[in-house]
């Protein structure tokens, strides 16, 4: 099976995960993957909203980064939990693995909602379309199904999604549906100028970090890869998440990969176009993704060893697509 086709059985499954979350008394925890970005903190906050609005018993464990914290109120974020209670349903969001879902146990009732082609579809219910721009537009139809009335307070983590996922309306998963999609929530009172540039806000150390991490810019393969780092030495890591989406607009590349040493090994965030899949590049790594964003953690390495693998994937995918 191709991991990256739609679900041919989504609104059957969306409607029975609908059926399940509105038939469950027991507690209700939302989670979503490590190193959230906009699609993970926007559909699970917007789900957890929508839950609330239904009067259930919910839970969103999250730890969002300072760049979307603005987004939801303190209290509605709970802190990371050892056990599920006895009864309880897991609601995955946006969570490519099991091993990636942070902050709660993969147990339970699990209901697995994501858009990642290399999601191995676990949980008792896997609502899996790599077809769908963002999670988040999959929330969407799950809280239309829910029967929630919609508000800008929903509407606006929802829309979040998407646009983080779709780089604005830029990417190729920008489909007539997306569009009409965010047209729908717009209407329920999301102020998009203000969200949109409240998302672009960075702290003043970010500016002289990227400074340091376009001093590390180099070109591999005649111009084919760009890559640039995080300087050991910069610090400041939490702001390091989206100079990936900076250096892949090298006129003549179609692969960019950044990369961040962190404990456990180096983090790499991969882009590409062009025929070229960051996916399969982020397979070879050991870790999965979507075809034109993807990435991995490669475990116990340094920045040496990780830019050697890191280039050796590459050139492999290179030579798939018929550039080298
Ligand atoms: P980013 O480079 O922004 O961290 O991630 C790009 C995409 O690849 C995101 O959709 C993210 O969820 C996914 N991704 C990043 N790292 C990993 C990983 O280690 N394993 C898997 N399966 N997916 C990843
Ligand atoms: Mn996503």
């Amino acid at each position: 099976m191709d991991g990256n086709a739609p679900d041919p059985k989504y609104w059957e499954k969306m409607r029975l995960v609908a059926e399940v979350l509105k038939a469950v008394e027991g507690p209700i925890y939302i989670a979503t993957h490590v190193d959230p970005d906009g699609d993970a903190i926007g559909s699970s906050l917007g789900l957890y909203r929508a839950l609330k609005a239904l009067g259930k018993e919910a839970y969103w464990v999250a730890d969002p980064p300072r760049f979307l914290r603005f987004l939801p109120k303190e209290e509605e974020y709970s802190d990371p939990v050892e056990k599920l209670p006895v009864g309880a349903t897991l609601v995955a969001l946006d969570s490519a693995e099991p091993s990636r879902v942070v902050g709660v146990p993969v147990e339970g009732f699990v209901i697995n909602i994501d858009h990642h082609g290399t999601n191995p579809r676990f949980g008792h219910i896997a609502v899996v379309d790599p077809s769908k721009a963002a999670t988040a537009q999959m929330v969407k139809d799950l809280i239309d199904l829910l029967g929630v009335e919609w508000t800008a307070e929903i509407a606006t983590p929802v829309l979040t999604g998407i646009l983080t996922d779709t780089g604005n309306f830029r990417f190729a998963n920008t489909t007539p549906e997306v569009l009409r999609v965010a047209a729908e929530l717009l209407g329920y009172g999301v102020k998009l100028a203000e969200l949109t540039d409240r998302l672009q806000f960075r702290p003043p150390s970010y500016f002289r970090l990227m400074g340091k991490v376009l001093s590390t810019v180099a070109f591999h393969f005649g111009g084919l890869l760009v890559t640039a780092h995080l300087p050991e030495d910069a610090g400041a890591e939490e702001d390091s998440d989206d100079f990936v989406g900076l250096i892949r607009y090298v006129e003549g590349s179609v692969v960019s990969v950044f990369l961040r040493k962190r404990e456990e090994g180096v983090k790499v965030s991969i882009r590409s176009r062009g025929g070229v899949s960051a996916q399969n590049i982020a397979l070879k790594l050991g870790g999965g993704g979507h075809v034109p964003a993807a990435g991995a953690t490669l475990k116990g390495l340094d920045l040496d060893q990780a830019y050697e693998r890191v280039l050796e994937a590459v050139a492999e995918e290179l030579r798939r697509a018929g550039y080298l």
